[in-house]
């Protein structure tokens, strides 16, 4: 089973809920992982069983870098808030980095993260 890993800053985390509920039928059918609220909120709204790692300011981000390095996540779905600073900000690029080095998919924003499920469910098809 493929494996999808979330991640929302605060100030996207509706817009995670939504996206997720607008894709629950093929979210279902992956092991999701997530940092913690995030993979919390998706969890108590829509019971997708996601595993959850810490929070992204205590190191969840790097969690899933080490997921993704050791190819155990194929598609990562980070919906950043780009107007704000983070105090993580060096988890988060290193995260986007890894990425970059292992080939792994990556969409930051909403769309892409959309046209990325639509190639995943194209390749199920
Ligand atoms: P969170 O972490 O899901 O625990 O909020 C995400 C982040 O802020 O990087």
């Amino acid at each position: 089973m493929k494996t999808i890993a979330l991640i929302a800053h605060d100030e996207k985390k509706n817009e995670m809920l939504d996206f997720v509920n607008n894709h629950k039928d093929l979210l279902e059918k992956f092991h999701l992982v997530a940092t913690k609220t995030t993979g919390e909120l998706i969890n108590e709204k829509y019971h997708l069983n996601v595993e959850t790692m810490l929070s992204g300011p205590m190191g969840g981000d790097q969690q899933i870098g080490a997921l993704v390095a050791t190819e155990k996540v194929d598609y990562v779905i980070f919906l950043r808030d780009p107007l704000n600073a983070q105090p993580h900000e060096p988890d988060i690029n290193a995260l986007l980095r890894i990425c970059d080095v292992h080939n792994v998919p990556l969409a930051t924003n909403r769309k892409s993260a959309h046209i990325l499920l639509k190639y995943v469910s194209s390749k199920m098809a």
